[in-house]
């Protein structure tokens, strides 16, 4: 089906959506997660503590980090969430069964989440708390270990506390940067007709029926115009009576006009991930060594220092830089909208912008550093084993010559993109073309500088 630059999915490919219907599809996919998530705790737990030699570190940090943020995410948007294994236990718990529809009376105390807490807050908060401490986490298997086993306890404790996924949807920091850079997904879970489901009495992708589950997402399908909330586990393609589900390809970014639902928890989400993006480059690529022993905890006092500038930075300066070029933006071309919408609004300008860096971040890292995946295969916890015959395979840092050219390509996509969202962002606001452009112009500059300073510290 062709539909306003969308193209169904499913439709198309029946066997796609019999097998997405498959009640056994989402289990058998986080099955194979956790059982690699199991071994990456213990590996870390029990194995060898250098970190390039762990399976924990290596699988982890390398070979997730780059499948998620180079591929998922960009072409894919939720689809991680659809087998993550972090929520599986809880939520196998919570619903007493695994690939069938449990009882209809769930194990939780389902107790109500705080209305104030039902946004990004604590996501941003915990993203922070993690990308602090993210020297220590990535490269001591054991420490890597206990925030894993921690993801998966928060995610039994919570859903044995509230009904569906509150972990998912209110705490995981993972999960909110990957809602968050959805919206520029090529593919969405709609529905095809929104009177249809406004006609429909009993909303079973709500109340969920034999077939499947109320959408533990707790969204309501029929009410869908962006990608960020909506975890892509097609519960409500089992249970919608009406056939009304689809899955389209569409053009990339699509949601990021969607004026309507933007909010400062995920603007502030943008400038988080923009701001740890610049950060990690400046640590890890700088030619600043001293900063990176501070980054490493060398001595606390000197982390004390690193982690308040690293908070400072992310909270206040880069939102406030910003602030300065919305403010400069609204003095040249006066708009009706009050500041505080229109810093919102030209947030989500940074969404193709950080979503480049890491990108262009992640290439490099997982190019010079993927080799190591041979070895741990073969010896998952340094031990000495030789599994597949690979665990004396030598380190070989790949496609040196390539990556900055690798880089300069994505960054450069990347801003086309943000310049192109400023100007239409500014449409929302103005009538015109002239006072438009000229609106765009500051946020347009500071998406430039920004890139400008990613170029400089990835070309040297
Ligand atoms: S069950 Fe289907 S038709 Fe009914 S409200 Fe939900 S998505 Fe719409
Ligand atoms: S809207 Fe559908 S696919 Fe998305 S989280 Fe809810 S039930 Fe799952």
């Amino acid at each position: 089906m062709l539909n306003e630059g969308r193209f169904d999915l499913l439709a198309r490919a029946p066997l796609l959506k019999r097998m997405l219907q498959a009640r056994a599809f989402q289990p058998a996919l986080m099955l194979a997660t956790l059982a690699v998530f199991t071994l990456a705790i213990l590996t870390g737990l029990a194995g060898t503590p250098a970190g390039s030699r762990n399976f924990g570190i290596i699988f982890v940090w390398i070979v997730w980090w780059a499948l998620l943020i180079v591929v998922l995410v960009p072409f894919f948007g939720r689809f991680w969430c659809t087998v993550c294994p972090v929520p599986a236990p809880g939520e196998w718990l919570q619903r007493r069964a695994i690939v069938q529809r449990g009882p209809a009376r769930p194990w939780t105390r389902g107790l109500r989440w705080s209305r104030r807490l039902k946004n990004m807050w604590l996501q941003n908060l915990g993203f922070l708390g993690v990308a602090v401490f993210s020297t220590i986490i990535l490269t001591r298997p054991n420490v890597s270990a206990l925030v894993l086993l921690g993801f998966l306890l928060a995610g039994v404790v919570l859903s044995a506390l509230y009904k569906n996924r509150v972990f998912c949807r209110y705490v995981c920091p993972v999960g909110g940067f990957i809602g968050l850079y959805s919206l520029l997904s090529p593919v969405e879970l709609r529905v095809a007709d929104p009177d249809v489901c406004a006609d429909h009495k009993t909303k079973d992708c709500i109340t969920g029926n034999e077939a499947g589950y109320g959408c533990p997402w707790m969204v309501f399908p029929g009410n869908l115009t962006r990608n960020v909330y909506c975890g892509l586990c097609f519960e409500c393609l089992k249970t919608c009576p009406k056939n009304n589900i689809v899955l389209n390809l569409r053009p990339f970014g699509s949601d990021l006009m969607v004026a309507k639902e933007r909010r400062l928890d995920e603007a502030y989400k943008a400038f988080i991930m923009l701001g740890c993006a610049l950060l990690y480059s400046v640590v890890l690529l700088g030619p600043w060594g001293w900063l990176k022993g501070w980054a490493n905890m060398e001595s606390l006092p000197h982390w004390g220092l690193y982690a308040l500038g690293f908070v400072a930075f992310n909270l206040a300066l880069l939102p406030g830089f910003f602030w300065l070029a919305v403010w400069g933006a609204r003095r040249m071309t006066p708009a009706r909208q009050p500041m505080r919408r229109l810093f919102v609004d030209y947030a989500y300008t940074l969404i193709p912008l950080g979503l480049a860096a890491w990108i262009a971040f992640s290439v490099g890292f997982v190019l010079v550093n993927g080799s190591y995946a041979l070895s741990v295969l073969s010896d998952p916890f340094g031990w000495g084993w030789n599994l597949f015959g690979t665990a004396d395979a030598a380190w070989t840092p790949l496609g040196a010559t390539l990556i900055p050219f690798l880089q300069v390509g994505i960054l450069t996509a990347g801003l086309l993109l943000a310049l192109n969202t400023a100007y239409k962002i500014a449409r929302q606001h103005h009538a015109h073309h002239r006072p438009a452009f000229l609106a765009a112009l500051p946020v347009s500059g500071f998406a430039l500088i920004t890139t400008l300073g990613f170029l400089r510290l990835y070309l040297g």
